[in-house]
């Protein structure tokens, strides 16, 4: 369970600059480890090591005059709804209006804990204004600037007391986040569907708030997973897109966002060029990777058929040898599960960290029967290796003179490694280093 602070109020009261207040450094962070920059109205925010969400309300609320009583409503309704704790703001420098107090109204009945937000006090005047809230009979007010942060520090300890749990700092940790990629007319939102449809089940969106689709959190066949980019497939509908440019950048977009890629091939064209553009793109991002070949009902064969193209596949992608393939049909319901299946495998295998001692008991002797080529005279030797705690994995090998290891002996060590550690799916990244 998700601990989430509402904020609520009128217009112009600043509920937006203290959202933004709130979630100011995580989102940052977050954002730059995406790569990309969203605008949304629900954010991550933390407090003396309390992880929440915060939700600015009103911006989920077209707000013109004659609209209000029915802002206040959904306003109101989505902050009762979902909210842990309510955030009431009100504004100092004009003191009660009518509309505060419908708002007090409605929120008064609340079972949630609201606490009343004297906003825009920086000044002694406005503190002391801040005490004319009383009236609204929604107990003391927290005279705060959102502007400057004034205030927050006292308001936020009184916050976080009402949390019932401690969550952790991404509740969406440790869930494999999967892009559906492949280039048009592969079948892509013909497996989404089917995938969501089996159990169709968004786990974490906050209702009635249209949290971005990016990103949802889902559940099928019993296997707990996010979808990146799913906003993507519902636009494609439009036909006044730039398809081609629009796919290539929603292609990037989801790959960024996703551990691992599941990669449709369209079994009746067998592997063209943009197919291996696309795998070749996740490799470079270093991405895990599933293959699905799609429409596997489509083609005529026998029992041996799909190893036949296995290898043709694998002679296509060498020097890459590593990526699962699974012959599947979306229209049969052929081989969906494995598919999933696999895609967790594989995003198990590229958390995987082998102990230092483990990698050096089993490499070692790879490297004294096989060790690396002299060169002009000179002999390498490879001291001692380890792997580094990164998103995917990462090793490297100290030695005494790592600008003579050519890549046809890293290709050597990556093949011991996968076949000692079993790296599936999963592109590795060999380092030398001086020692
Ligand atoms: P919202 O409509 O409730 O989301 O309000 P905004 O966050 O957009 O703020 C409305 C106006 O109040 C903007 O001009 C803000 O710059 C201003 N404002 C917000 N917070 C403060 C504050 O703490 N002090 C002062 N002086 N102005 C503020
Ligand atoms: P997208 O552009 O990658 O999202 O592809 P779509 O899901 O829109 O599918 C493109 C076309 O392929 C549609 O006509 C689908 O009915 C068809 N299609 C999808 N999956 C299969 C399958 O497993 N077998 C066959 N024969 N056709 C399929």
């Amino acid at each position: 369970m998700s601990n989430i602070v509402a904020i609520v109020g009128r217009p112009n009261v600043g509920k937006s600059t203290l959202f933004n207040r709130l979630i100011e450094q995580r989102q940052a962070i977050m954002d730059n480890q995406s790569g990309v920059t969203r605008d949304r109205h629900y954010g991550r925010a933390e407090w003396t090591d309390h992880f929440f969400t915060v939700i600015d309300t009103g911006g989920y609320v077209v707000g013109s005059e004659d609209v209000f009583e029915e802002a206040i409503r959904e306003q109101v309704e989505i902050a009762l709804d979902e909210a842990t704790v309510v955030l009431f703001v009100v504004d100092t420098m004009t003191g009660i209006t009518g509309l505060d107090d419908e708002f007090a109204n409605v929120l008064r009945r609340s079972k949630k804990p609201v606490f009343l937000v004297a906003n825009k006090a920086e000044t002694s005047d406005r503190m002391h204004a801040a005490s004319e809230f009383y009236g609204l009979g929604m107990g003391e007010p927290y005279p705060i600037s959102a502007q400057t942060g004034s205030g927050t520090g006292d308001l936020l300890d009184a916050v976080v007391k009402h949390f019932p749990t401690k969550e952790a700092e991404n509740p969406d940790e440790g869930i494999p986040r999967i892009a559906i990629l492949g280039r048009p007319n592969v079948g892509k939102s013909s497996f989404v569907n089917t995938l969501l449809g089996v159990e169709r089940n968004i786990v974490t969106d906050i209702a009635g708030t249209t949290r971005d689709a990016i990103n949802s959190h889902y559940k099928a066949f019993g296997k707990e997973f996010i979808l990146t980019d799913t906003a993507g497939l519902r636009r494609k509908a439009r036909v006044s897109d730039n398809i081609e440019f629009y796919s290539t950048l929603r292609t990037i977009k989801a790959m960024e966002e996703s551990d691992v890629c599941v990669i449709l091939l369209d079994a009746t064209r067998g592997m063209e060029g943009q197919d291996m553009t696309i795998i070749g793109q996740a490799i470079k991002a270093k991405k895990g990777v599933v293959i699905m070949v799609n429409k596997w009902d489509a083609v005529e064969k026998d029992h041996k058929t799909a190893d036949v193209w296995r290898k043709e596949f694998l002679r296509r992608l060498a020097p890459i040898d590593y990526l699962p393939i699974v012959f599947a049909s979306v229209h049969e319901k052929q081989r969906i599960f494995q598919v999933m299946e696999k895609a967790m495998e594989v995003y198990e295998n590229k958390k995987k960290r082998i102990p230092t001692s483990k990698i050096n008991e089993l490499m070692q002797p790879e490297i004294e029967s096989y060790p690396p080529p002299a060169i002009k005279g000179k002999y390498v030797k490879i001291k001692y290796m380890l792997q580094l705690p990164t998103a995917s994995p990462t090793f490297v090998f100290f030695c005494n003179l790592p600008q003579y290891i050519k890549e046809s002996y890293e290709r050597y060590l990556e093949n011991k490694l996968r076949e000692h550690f079993g790296f599936d799916g999963v592109p590795l990244t060999l380092f030398f280093r001086q020692k």
